[in-house]
């Protein structure tokens, strides 16, 4: 029998592991945080239906109570070399190494570092939050200004760090225009008199039911979206923070105060996946791993034994990570047989 690893035990990772687990195959999964989920349990409600994130990371975490899945935790593998014609050697952190026939990569994103937009001044300006910081602050009941107090309007700006020149990542992360929306609607929930604007290049709602929640986010809870981009944020006497943008349907510049300037950041590839990419010969455009055929063989790599699955690759919403994992796994299936 062939010896399997997955690095990652994110949903895409995980997945991977239970569907081959349950075909009765022994697998090896490799974690380099304390625990499974990590990029799920910071969130608080997933798009697009509010399902509980922690709900999520539930469900995900019973599927590790097989028995064929050895799940190692603080172990981050940092090396991946061929050994012998046929073997894999993984090496972790702490230079203990592993051996294996077929190894899945699923070591996903990372988000955007919001601090490298200066001009749009998070770490500067108390009032300038990220997306993730919203989600905290959605879970505690806590959404307040740099004043601690309820803030009267919120402005949430699409594409930070994503189809943008300064950063260099011209691709769209997907989730973010959705996500804007959700937290938007959450928002109204928590503080129905508070003002919500949404500043976006284009709204891409691709997904299933995302559409209607963008309807609802403007019918329903009033939220206003302009099509526009913020150039600069600056902090005001009294804490709040000034906006540079230019309306671009009206074609003019604007200036606006708001309490609480929420970024929307995008997905980049995370330092797991740009690292073992590069180690194995698969690494691709912007650090994301590549598959060898994007059409027709999306989980199988140019090299022999190694598999790739999740938002390693690109952007992806938790449902598009564990289809591709399934898809993954019945490569697998089919590469052992
Ligand atoms: C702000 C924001 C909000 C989002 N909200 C939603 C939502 O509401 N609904 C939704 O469907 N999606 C949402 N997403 C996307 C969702 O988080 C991803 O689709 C999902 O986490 C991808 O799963 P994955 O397994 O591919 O990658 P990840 O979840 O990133 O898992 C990869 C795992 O690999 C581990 N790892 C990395 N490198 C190594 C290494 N070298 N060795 C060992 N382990 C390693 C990581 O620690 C991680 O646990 C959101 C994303 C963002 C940024
Ligand atoms: S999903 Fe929306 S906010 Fe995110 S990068 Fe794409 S267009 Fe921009």
């Amino acid at each position: 029998m062939k010896s399997i690893s997955i690095i990652g035990a994110g949903p895409a990772g995980i997945e991977a592991a239970s569907i081959l687990a349950q075909q009765g195959i022994a697998v090896t999964l490799f974690e380099k945080s304390s625990s499974a989920m990590k990029n799920v349990a910071d969130k608080t409600f997933l798009f697009p239906d509010f399902a509980a994130a922690s709900d999520i990371v539930e469900a995900m975490n019973k599927k590790l109570l097989n028995s064929n899945i050895t799940l190692h935790c603080d172990t981050e593998i940092v090396a991946l070399e061929r050994e012998g014609k046929t073997s894999w050697k993984l090496t972790d952190a702490k230079g203990m190494s592993y051996y294996s026939d077929l190894v899945l990569i699923a070591t996903g994103y990372t988000p955007f570092d919001a601090h490298r937009k200066e001009e749009l001044g998070y770490g500067i300006y108390n009032g300038v939050v990220t997306s993730l910081d919203m989600e905290k602050m959605i879970r505690y009941d806590k959404i307040v200004n740099s004043l601690g107090e309820k803030p009267r309007r919120v402005v949430f700006l699409q594409c930070v760090g994503s189809r943008d020149e300064k950063s260099g990542n011209h691709y769209c992360s997907k989730i973010c225009c959705v996500t804007a929306v959700k937290q938007a609607i959450e928002l109204k929930r928590c503080l129905p008199d508070t003002e919500a604007y949404v500043f976006y290049m284009d709204l891409r709602m691709w997904g299933q039911h995302f559409e209607e929640l963008y309807r609802q986010a403007q019918q329903e809870y009033g939220i206003r979206f302009v099509r526009g981009r913020i150039s600069e944020a600056s902090g005001t006497f009294d804490g709040r923070v000034q906006i540079k943008a230019e309306d671009t349907l009206m074609g003019l510049p604007l200036r606006m105060t708001t309490d609480l300037l929420v970024l929307m950041v995008g997905m980049e590839a995370s330092e797991g996946t740009r690292c073992l990419g590069k180690a194995c010969g698969i690494g691709g455009e912007y650090g994301f791993v590549q598959s060898k055929d994007p059409h027709l063989n999306d989980t199988a790599t140019d090299q022999e034994g190694i598999f790739v699955c999740g938002t390693c690759k690109r952007p992806m919403s938790i449902n598009d990570s564990i289809n591709d994992a399934r898809s993954a796994a019945v490569t697998i299936l089919q590469a052992i047989q």
